[in-house]
């Protein structure tokens, strides 16, 4: 079978592979579609460590082939997702608490175990979560990882009916903020951006206010019109996004941090404290949070904006995303085989 392999020079190379005999609990799945994220771009370029030889892919949807020995969780025809959280030890205070992404000895589908962006993936059926049947499968691999993480980081911004929250940065992940805070939460959106085109499509998706930072002071603007936001989910991959959100939010505010650039924020000290604002940062989500994601997006309340692309676009994909000329989500498309 084709997999996008990682290579030693930081590219990715479409080879042949075949896969282990599955073991006790794993689950064969034929893949449908996978979505290419942001963090996989960091995977190639070994941000995270070197791992030449691994498949990539982490937003993947397949349907179930085999099941191993002991599986009863999933069963052959069943669809399923392979995401970034692929599997936890199971014991630990984070697996038994509700936080199993933050388990120290976590495996990650496409960095430490080989992931969906393949033409057949090994799971743990147990940690695969099921699709269900009346979703759509392309726009399915967009919730895996883009939609878990920013319906998680909306549900930790414990934002409520009729309150502000601002999102800075609307593409793949903003995006989809925007319609789980406004079409499931019933939160008022500003949209941050400092491409038009990615504001015209918040617009379109229903953002109540849309500022471009080149042109305004964002955290200015939201402090004039709306009062300073109860919330704001940073998505942008910028230190000056998170800045201004410290900015933006009004006292009792909270921050939820989602995009990863490789720097440090400003926070003011006496600002944190006599204002009580809250910082916190929010990893994917759990299988629950997922299993929840895909219901939303079943019942239309959101719909991730995705275009279908050959396994052969791989490398081509990463170029795009390089020069931000991607809106919504680029998904290869692994039906053909
Ligand atoms: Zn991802
Ligand atoms: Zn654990």
């Amino acid at each position: 079978m084709k997999a996008a392999v990682v290579t030693k020079d930081h590219s990715v190379e479409v080879q042949e592979k075949t896969l282990r005999a599955l073991q006790h609990g794993e689950a064969l799945l034929s893949m449908e579609y996978c979505g290419v994220c942001h963090t996989d771009l960091h995977v190639k370029n070994g941000d995270f460590g070197e791992v030449p030889g691994t498949v990539l892919g982490h937003e993947g949807v397949g349907i179930v082939k085999a099941v191993g020995p002991g599986v009863t969780s999933l069963k052959p025809g069943d669809r399923a997702s392979v995401a970034w959280f692929y599997e936890g030890c199971g014991h630990c205070e984070y697996c038994i608490s509700g936080n199993e992404t933050l388990c120290r000895d976590v495996k990650n589908a496409g960095f430490t175990v080989d992931g969906g962006m393949a033409e057949e993936c090994i799971v743990v059926a147990d940690y695969a979560v099921k699709v269900p049947d009346n979703l759509d499968p392309a726009a399915a691999s967009s919730i895996t990882c883009a939609g878990v993480t920013t319906y998680k980081a909306v549900k930790v911004s414990q934002i409520k009916p009729g309150q502000w929250i601002a999102i800075y940065g609307l593409g793949g992940l903003g995006n989809l903020a925007l319609q789980y805070a406004k079409n499931v939460f019933n939160a008022k959106v500003i949209a941050i951006d400092v491409n038009e085109a990615q504001l015209e499509l918040a617009r379109q998706m229903g953002a109540d206010l849309t500022i471009n930072p080149i042109k305004e002071d964002a955290a200015k603007l939201i402090q004039e019109k709306v009062g300073g936001a109860h919330s704001a989910v940073v998505t942008a991959v910028a230190r000056s996004a998170f800045n201004s959100a410290v900015d933006a939010v009004r006292a009792g505010g909270r921050i939820v941090a989602v995009g990863l650039p490789p720097e440090s924020m400003d926070l003011n000290i006496p600002r944190l404290v006599l204002d009580g604002i809250q910082v916190l940062g929010s990893l994917v989500g759990t299988r629950e949070d997922l299993k929840e994601a895909f219901q939303f997006a079943a019942e239309g309340k959101v719909k991730p904006k995705v275009t279908k692309r050959p396994l052969q676009d791989i490398n081509a994909i990463f170029k795009e995303m390089e020069e931000g000329k991607i809106t919504g989500r680029m998904v290869i498309d692994l039906t053909s085989h």
